[in-house]
């Protein structure tokens, strides 16, 4: 067993636990966007920064791995004040906030984040309502990866390719010919992960644009 130490409370987890998972098991709620426990971490977004004594810089609490003796703060200023940065630009890069129900708007709520400082460009707005149950709002996708990891690891269908990079980063399914000339299965795995509903099922988006009318 390794132990250490997150925020003053001394913890035992098995060898190759992340930070994050001991974190979570003790009862820390530390923020997260591109991470989803059913998918292998991706530490991309850094959303889920700690600090760690003696390290030169926060680190991202879901790729590192538990050591002996560490001593954890989910706290710490400079990982709060980097991660709800990070939060801040995805938003920033959005023509509209997110829904409320999504977890993009529940994390930018737990770093009390909200209208953006830095307005600059935004996503255009792309639709792609050519599949009968999932609707693609390219719009809303912030490149976390979440759909194309879940459609190869959940699914295995490999149906959806992440495309471009940096700003024009996005998500196509098949060839960019949309779902339904691509491998997709229909599994909604995609949209059960999505963190924005850029990837939603069509009934559920209905439903809750009923719901905030
Ligand atoms: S479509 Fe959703 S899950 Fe996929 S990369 Fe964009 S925001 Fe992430």
């Amino acid at each position: 067993m390794t132990r250490l130490t997150i925020d003053g409370v001394e913890v035992e987890v098995a060898p190759g636990t992340t930070v994050l998972q001991a974190a979570r098991a003790a009862g820390r709620d530390i923020p997260t966007l591109c991470f989803d426990e059913r998918l292998a971490p991706f530490g991309a977004c850094r959303v889920c920064l700690v600090g760690v004594q003696d390290a030169p810089g926060p680190i991202a609490s879901c790729t590192t791995a538990c050591r002996e003796g560490m001593v954890v703060d989910t706290q710490a200023p400079a990982a709060r004040r980097v991660a709800g940065a990070v939060v801040e630009l995805v938003l920033s890069e959005l023509a509209a906030p997110p829904a409320e129900h999504t977890e993009l708007a529940a994390v930018a709520r737990q770093f009390g984040v909200g209208e953006p400082r830095w307005p600059g460009a935004v996503h255009p707005e792309r639709e792609d309502l050519r599949h009968p149950y999932l609707a693609f709002q390219h719009g809303l996708c912030i490149s976390c990866g979440r759909c194309v990891r879940a459609c190869d690891e959940i699914q295995g269908a490999f149906a959806l390719t992440a495309t471009g990079r940096g700003f024009t980063a996005n998500v196509a399914a098949g060839i960019d010919a949309g779902f339904r000339e691509s491998a997709c299965v229909s599994c909604g795995a995609c949209a059960d992960t999505c963190p924005t509903d850029a990837i939603a099922e069509v009934s559920l988006l209905a439903l809750a644009e009923s719901a905030t009318i």
